[in-house]
């Protein structure tokens, strides 16, 4: 419908008539009254002018040579394009006009030969008002539609929000959501690491299109700092940005812009999330297209956006929380004086990884240790010396366990207890005798010992596979019977018992 946008013309109308004499009375009548006229003689013409510009209306002679005008008629409203297009008959009484034939395909009016001035005006205002009404309605109700449809993304995104457990959960969903919304093909989010004052990829993302996953992959390394890169310059202005061309940028401006071409995104647009004026993280949404940027969804975007902050805040804060508890469990788990874990936790430790290597029926090694006449270096050095002591050799035995799954802890005085899941007797001993060398290679003068100059330990091992009948004790037993044993022996060496188990 063309109504609206042309401002100086009251219409454009089409006039179909095989009788050039009434062509140019209508046409000369109309364009006198302000109407754009355009006049073709016969029935294909008239669909081919249909076809290269919709008119407003159209004035359609019945009786033509070759197609009537009924058959155009049919035509048009046959078609969705042009089913709208309204279409007056012109008719002479002598043809005998056939009104209920007229109307039933689809005709709005009919103006009869010879033409009334008056007449034919009034009719064609009429319509063409008609026209334009109609095409007013139809406008208001597609933004009523998309109003809806935006309420109802709004809605859900609201549900997805408040039902998901963290916020990578929650960002997946709302890109999922946007992107499949407004037609765009991928969707990530950048989160504020305020420790680090970088930009961090969120592990929730949304792609409709496995090709994606490269740009994605090589994302997840990436970090901005303010001002870097399209994120970057976002979280520094506050303000959504959108790149209609990301070919067309500069790698500082936009690092990713070779790898987003080679998998064919063409534009981004990026909107902030807020909390109290301070952006907490980023919204990203690529397109293999153009799209024309439409103030409906940007503004949609905008507004979930403005619906994350306070969940964002919410979230981060929570795992703020989280990382503060963790941290006093740790504390609580840990020896005050060395800083490796306490007595306590190796207790729970060790029944944790016995139940899980009986389960597997693998072997588990323990080394108890002592340091060699520590009582005597108290005396001589004092206490305060002694704690130093006990400090160093507890990071001399840390430096030697690789495994993550190895544990030493503090287990009395200047007694420590190390757990090795999966290791044999021999492999246990192996480490029991790096250990003493660690210790001895510290080369803390002990004047006060009768088997080294330098601060030693004795070592015990012991070593079984866990079985249903016996409980952990018997492991630490075994250690402290093969550390008497070492002690026997003189002291500054490993001594390992085999447990076998009936
Ligand atoms: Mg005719």
């Amino acid at each position: 419908m063309n109504l609206t946008s042309s401002n100086n013309c009251k219409g454009n109308i089409l006039i179909v008539d095989d009788t050039i004499a009434n062509l140019r009375l209508l046409v000369n009548l109309l364009r006198e009254n302000g109407y754009k006229v355009r006049p073709v003689t016969d029935g294909n013409l008239a669909l081919e002018a249909i076809e290269e510009k919709h008119p407003d209306l159209i004035l359609l002679d019945i009786i033509m040579p070759e197609k009537s005008g009924y058959e155009i008629c049919q035509t048009l409203k046959a078609n969705p394009k042009t089913r709208e297009i309204p279409v007056i008959f012109l008719s002479a009484l002598s043809e005998g006009l056939d009104k209920s034939k007229a109307f039933q395909i689809g005709g709005e009016d009919y103006i009869s030969k010879p033409f009334q001035v008056e007449e034919v005006l009034a009719r064609v205002a009429n319509q063409l008002t008609r026209r334009s009404l109609q095409a007013q309605l139809q406008q208001k109700n597609q933004l009523l539609s998309q109003q809806n449809s935006q309420l109802q993304l709004l809605l859900k995104a609201t549900q997805a929000i408040n039902s998901a457990p963290n916020l990578d959960t929650a960002l997946e969903k709302i890109l999922a959501l946007v992107c499949q919304t407004i037609g765009w093909d991928l969707g990530e989010a950048w989160v504020v690491n305020w420790d680090k004052f970088v930009l961090e990829r969120s592990r929730g993302w949304y792609a409709n299109d496995p090709m994606l996953e490269e740009f994605h992959l090589f994302s997840q390394t990436l970090v901005f700092r303010p001002k870097e890169g399209l994120p970057g310059r976002i979280w520094q202005t506050q303000q959504p940005e959108w790149i209609e061309d990301i070919s067309q940028q500069q790698v500082q401006v936009f690092p990713r812009c070779h790898l987003a071409a080679a998998v064919g995104l063409k534009s981004a647009f990026g909107v902030p999330i807020i909390f109290d004026n301070k952006v907490l993280a980023i919204l990203m949404f690529f397109s293999k297209k153009t799209p024309t940027p439409q103030d409906r969804s940007l503004e949609l975007v905008n507004a979930i956006a403005t619906q994350l902050g306070s969940f964002v805040q919410r979230k981060q804060a929570e795992a703020e929380l989280f990382a503060a508890n963790q941290k006093l469990v740790l504390l609580a788990t840990l020896d005050d004086l060395t800083g490796v874990a306490n007595r306590r936790y190796f207790n729970e430790h060790l029944a944790r990884e016995w139940s899980r290597l009986k389960r597997e029926k693998t072997p588990l090694s323990l080394i108890l240790c002592d340091v060699d006449y520590f009582k005597r270096y108290n005396d001589y050095y004092g206490h305060l010396a002694g704690d130093v002591t006990l400090k160093h050799v507890a990071q001399a035995i840390k430096q030697v366990l690789k495994r993550p799954a190895d544990l030493v802890a503090r287990y009395g005085g200047e007694e420590f207890v190390i757990l090795l899941p999966n290791t044999s007797m021999e492999g246990a001993l192996q480490v029991g005798e790096l250990i003493r060398q660690q210790v001895q290679q510290l080369k803390i003068p002990h004047s006060q010992s009768l088997v080294s100059d330098y601060v030693s330990l004795s070592l015990g091992i012991s070593s079984l596979v866990p079985s249903l009948n016996e409980s952990p004790e018997v492991l630490i037993k075994m250690a402290d019977e093969a550390l008497y044993a070492a002690k026997r022996q003189g002291r500054n060496i490993a001594v390992a018992r085999q447990v076998v188990l009936d």
